[in-house]
């Protein structure tokens, strides 16, 4: 399938808001580029697989060597606060081609992502690692079919050049699709250079594009900000639900869309504690597993200052605004939370006392080192393993508390089962499993792995024969695991 014919509908939208947000720039051509991954379901979706006549080599179009027709690739500007620590960045390895518009008249980003040098690329190489790009592929698939919002990636195109990390490796380029890539750190960017009326111009090219509902909201960077806040709090909630750690929660990684974006270190937990982080540069532990809403929350502070210019003239009244809808964050995530959780354990409706429910549950899950996706399953199928857990009395006392819970309204285990069944992944992608898969595909170009499991992955709910493989957690738990940016 390396020619094809292809039918593309690029708009460049991004590239008329105001001069500042980005730079036009190609990408930087390729020494012998070739196609090793492509969505072809994702194509049928953007619209771009049913052409005409002319067939191209998507090698040259996914590496950035041969620029499509309507495409005005630009580098963007952008803003984040890094652990912490406000730094202005901007794509540094990445160019946008444009935005694909969908049969269905939806937009999506089409970035190439380690396409060369920018002005934004400040000491690096602008390129990018096939190892990462692989696990970026896989990753991220695997979230969209977990049904999490998330970037998509199309297509991976190695280079034939090499790449220096800690050692050489083979170097990529990931086709990303997205929702769009303004992020938090857009908005921080923008509050420091743009004028009042340039921010305003983003404000409306955001509502616009993502949150068409509050066109004409009265305050509509405020507006902007709760629905930003409330498709984070639904994000997160959902990484939760699975167990996923981001591990890179910067400004700069927060898409004002709602997406999972960057796919750097992070990594799915196994045994559950609510600690567990796998970055390296992690130290502090503040984007471990169970900080990931109060950061969400922090973040979304940022932009709340960001956009405080234009929430009101007075900026002590805005600052009262930002403040009053910020307070909202923790009571809607924690009702989202619970909600989920619910979910995961078959019941309807949250009842007052399903708070401590859960919380007992996952105390003991913690106490016993339980795996936190086959916990979840084994109350689903009733079917225990010999675990400490499962042996012990509380856990027995906790789960006639449930059962007579789940079952209360004359529910049949069936029916909670069903429930449980929607909510609760069969599979993920496991640490040791994504290794393995990335190891055999880098070092001996065997893809059987990695295709197995994005295939498997596609279907993560439904519990297949054969793929046992996938669910058995490893020995050595999450002992020593660490994930790079
Ligand atoms: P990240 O931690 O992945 O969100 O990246 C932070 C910033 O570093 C972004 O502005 C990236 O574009 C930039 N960056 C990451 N890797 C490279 C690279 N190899 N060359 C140039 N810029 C990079
Ligand atoms: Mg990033
Ligand atoms: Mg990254």
């Amino acid at each position: 399938h390396l020619l094809r014919s292809m039918k593309w509908n690029l708009q460049n939208s991004y590239a008329e808001l105001p001069a500042k947000l980005f730079t036009l720039q190609a990408p930087t051509p390729v020494k012998s580029p070739k196609l090793e991954l492509f969505n072809e379901s994702l194509a049928d979706f953007l619209g771009i697989s049913d052409g005409e006549q002319d067939h191209t080599d998507l090698a040259e179009i996914f590496s950035g060597n041969k620029i499509l027709a309507d495409s005005k690739p630009l580098a963007q500007a952008y803003a984040g606060h890094q652990f912490g620590n406000f730094t202005i960045l901007g794509d540094g390895r990445a160019i946008l081609l444009g935005e694909q518009i969908t049969p269905n008249q939806e937009q999506f980003d089409v970035q190439l992502k380690g396409a060369g040098r920018t002005p934004y690329s400040r000491g690096g190489d602008g390129r990018a690692t096939l190892k990462s790009m692989l696990r970026e592929y896989l990753i991220s698939e695997a979230m969209h079919h977990l049904g999490i919002a998330s970037t998509r990636a199309l297509a991976v195109v190695t280079t034939g050049e090499n790449v220096q990390r800690e050692w050489e490796n083979e170097g990529a380029i990931l086709t990303r699709i997205a929702k769009s890539h303004i992020r938090v750190g857009t908005y921080e960017f923008a509050f420091q250079q743009l004028s009042l009326s340039e921010q305003k111009e983003l404000t409306a090219y955001t509502i616009k594009r993502h949150y068409p509902e509050i066109k004409d909201a009265e305050n509509p960077a405020l507006d902007l900000l709760k629905a930003v806040m409330e498709k984070q709090a639904a994000l997160i909630t959902n990484w939760m639900r699975v167990g996923f750690i981001h591990g890179v929660m910067n400004t700069d990684n927060m898409s004002i869309a709602g997406e999972t974006i960057d796919y750097g270190p992070c990594a799915f937990m196994n045994v559950y504690h609510p600690k567990t982080v796998f970055s390296s540069i992690d130290s502090t532990g503040r984007y471990s597993y169970s900080n990931q809403p109060l950061i969400a929350h922090w973040n979304l502070s940022r932009l709340a200052i960001a956009l405080l210019p234009q929430i009101h003239e007075n900026q002590e009244e805005a600052v009262k605004l930002a403040q009053n809808t910020l307070n909202e964050f923790p009571g809607i995530y924690q009702s989202k939370w619970e909600t989920m959780m619910c979910q995961k354990l078959g019941l309807e409706g949250v009842e007052t006392s399903d708070k401590a429910l859960i919380d007992d549950l996952l105390q003991l899950m913690e106490k016993h080192a339980a795996d936190f996706t086959n916990t979840f399953l084994a109350i689903q199928s009733g079917d225990f393993p010999e675990e400490s857990l499962y042996q012990s009395d509380a856990f027995q006392d906790w789960y006639l508390h449930w059962i007579r819970r789940a079952t209360q309204s004359g529910k049949s285990m069936e029916e909670v089962q069903e429930i449980m069944g929607k909510h609760n992944p069969q599979y993920i992608p496991r640490n040791h499993k994504v290794e393995e898969a990335l190891f055999q595909a880098t070092e001996n170009h065997d893809f059987s792995i990695f295709n197995e499991m994005h295939e498997l992955l596609k279907t993560p709910y439904q519990l297949k024969d054969g793929f046992t493989a996938y669910q058995v957690p490893p020995k050595e738990g999450d002992d020593g695991y660490q994930t790079f940016c």
